[in-house]
């Protein structure tokens, strides 16, 4: 196996890091209800995916 030569400093692997950042999840509006939800996710508010109801909503 190949090893590094100089151990990654404090400095340089932070420096690395400042490129890792989250990004907002994508939303798409749901074909149901309207409300925005993940992508090839079941809607959270009324239930439906694909337009046939998998989940009871109790309200
Ligand atoms: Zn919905």
């Amino acid at each position: 196996m190949a090893v590094p030569k100089r151990k990654t400093s404090k400095s340089r692997k932070r420096k690395r890091r400042t490129h890792y950042k989250i990004s907002a999840p994508t939303l798409t509006e749901c074909s149901h209800c309207g409300e925005p939800k993940l992508p090839h996710n079941l809607c959270m508010n009324c239930g439906y995916y694909k337009g046939k109801q998998i989940l009871e909503i109790k309200k």
